[in-house]
């Protein structure tokens, strides 16, 4: 017979319960208490009729000393509940220094509970090495994950020679395949930044390449099922198996523009809504490797945050979805108006503009990286009807905030701004002002827009609509509507992007080239075509 302490050393138990531990155990449990016959009902779910890793393994937010280790027990991933039973899974988790999984260096239990979607998520803040490999797994009963690599970043303190990244953005499963992330795992990169748009909220439509799986999501089981949908993709898991990635979200996690509280329409009841992105948000919480600080309160997830990566690159990663207010002009184009020009609109929301302030100023770093969601470049449509206007849903629409933070970039003389935007499914290379229709001023930051991974299907090189766009904004340094991403290779004395193109997204296999590369050097300001 055990006793309470016998059976807490059980549970503890590094790797697992013992298997002459499990069998005396089991055979006491019903002069268990509750919590221990809970925990028992866990240790009971040691064999699955289906792989229960479907979904894969990933990592993410590393730090120099830890690293989020993730995955979700889904069996059946496009069933409501994933085809698990209603009741806490032991998962346990190993971190070694080989892919062979033979020298391992930490490794623990975790409860993937129902009410998390039997996701897993170990976050760990130390025990690791800074600025190097790593290789991790789950075990379930007798199921084993694949193995997912990992990295640590480097000490806050040191001054890396290089970092290697891609960001990507908006990758709807119906309009494209994810060649994009095929070419990605080629390319050795040290981390990912996701910049939103990582799911779409749409009903399943004909026609398409693929189809969603049900009508426009609003349930916790309808998101967790869309999440499920699109990770059970192998490109995009096996990329997240690669490496740690960095992710944000934009609007089609939860709903299409969605600002704040206010729906698109503002047809919405906010309370409704609300609850709406309590299910969402959530979902998200579940499918992604993050921190605790992002478990989601109510309606509310903080995903604003920040990482270091040494000396060479302060990465701010912000949601600029989250705390906005309205859209100007009902969300439609416009020329950039009294509302955008309001004191009061906002993008960022007081609370994360002062961290953002506060995380500049205390930089140590040589470049200062903002990923983020839509374009600050303040650039007008080129096409007709709509000359002179600017999307309200991007910065343009908050142009107060938006120059004043360049303003704020400027003054504060912060080294090398370098902004990342997603969104817009084209690519774009633009150099920022404080107020960008004003071409006489100084060049204050860099921003690089990322394309589709598979938005809006195959798309085309614009010399043609380049040429008219720059003509109207002469800030705008490139512009292509292909598919893929953008690889960057940043050192102390530069910063180079390569827009990496994908040129078929219809069928597996499509042609990848590099279309066009920018460099910025660092301590002056500028685009120079490689
Ligand atoms: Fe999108
Ligand atoms: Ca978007």
């Amino acid at each position: 017979m055990f006793d309470r302490n016998q059976l807490a050393a059980a549970i503890r138990y590094e790797g697992g319960v013992s298997r002459r531990l499990f069998l005396s155990y089991t055979a006491s449990l019903a002069a268990l208490p509750l919590l221990a016959q809970r925990t028992a009902a866990a240790e009971r779910q040691v064999s699955f009729s289906a792989n229960p890793f479907t979904l894969g393994v990933a990592s993410g937010d590393p730090s120099a000393r830890g690293v989020v280790l993730w995955t979700r027990l889904a069996p059946k991933p496009l069933d409501p509940d994933g085809g698990m039973p209603p009741e806490p899974v032991t998962v346990n988790w190993e971190i070694a220094d080989d892919e062979a999984m033979t020298q391992i260096v930490r490794k623990g239990t975790r409860i993937a509970t129902p009410q998390l979607g039997h996701s897993v998520h170990v976050d760990l803040r130390s025990g690791l090495e800074p600025d190097r490999w790593y290789f991790y797994r789950f075990h379930v009963g007798d199921a084993v994950s694949p193995v997912g690599r990992t990295r640590t970043l480097p000490n806050p303190d040191a001054l890396p020679e290089k970092l290697k990244f891609a960001f990507a953005s908006c990758q709807h499963y119906e309009t494209g395949l994810y060649t994009a992330y095929e070419q990605m795992a080629r390319d050795d990169l040290d981390l990912v930044c996701h910049l939103g748009d990582y799911i779409y909220e749409g009903p399943a439509t004909q026609g398409k390449i693929r189809q969603h799986n049900s009508p426009e999501i609003k349930s916790l089981a309808d998101y967790r099922k869309r999440h499920a949908l699109y990770r059970s993709d192998p490109l995009l898991h096996g990329m997240h198996a690669k490496c740690p990635w960095f992710v944000t979200w934009d609007d089609h996690e939860f709903d299409n523009n969605c600002a704040g509280a206010i729906s698109e329409e503002k047809d919405v009841d906010p309370v409704a809504f609300l609850e709406r992105r309590a299910n969402a948000y959530q979902a998200y919480y579940e499918a992604m490797p993050l921190r605790r600080e992002q478990i989601p309160v109510g309606a509310d997830l903080q995903l604003y945050r920040k990482a270091s990566y040494g000396r060479l690159a302060e990465l701010l990663v912000l949601d600029a979805r989250q705390y906005r207010s309205d859209q100007p002009n009902g969300d439609k184009h416009s020329v950039i108006n009294e509302e955008a020009l309001n004191p009061q609109s906002t993008m960022l929301g007081a609370k994360q503009r002062g961290w953002l302030q506060s995380s500049l100023i205390t930089s140590q770093a040589t470049w200062n990286v903002l990923a983020q969601q839509v374009m600050m470049g303040m650039a007008t449509i080129a096409r007709s009807g709509l000359e002179g206007k600017s999307s309200m849903d991007q910065w343009p629409g908050y142009a107060y905030e938006r120059m004043a933070l360049m303003k704020f970039i400027q003054e504060r003389q912060v080294p090398n701004p370098i902004v990342l935007t997603g969104d817009i499914h084209s690519n774009w290379a633009n150099e920022l002002r404080v107020d960008d229709r004003k071409q006489d001023e100084p060049v204050v930051a860099t921003e690089f827009v990322g394309t589709s991974i598979s938005s809006g299907g195959n798309g085309k090189q614009t010399p043609e609509y380049f040429l008219l766009l720059h003509g109207a904004n002469p800030f705008v340094k490139y512009h292509s509507s292909e598919r893929g991403y953008v690889r960057c290779t940043v050192t102390p004395e530069s910063w180079t992007s390569d827009y990496v193109a994908v040129e078929d997204v219809t069928k597996p296999g499509g042609n990848v080239v590099t279309r066009m590369s920018f460099v910025v050097e660092a301590g002056k300001t500028g685009l120079n075509k490689v």
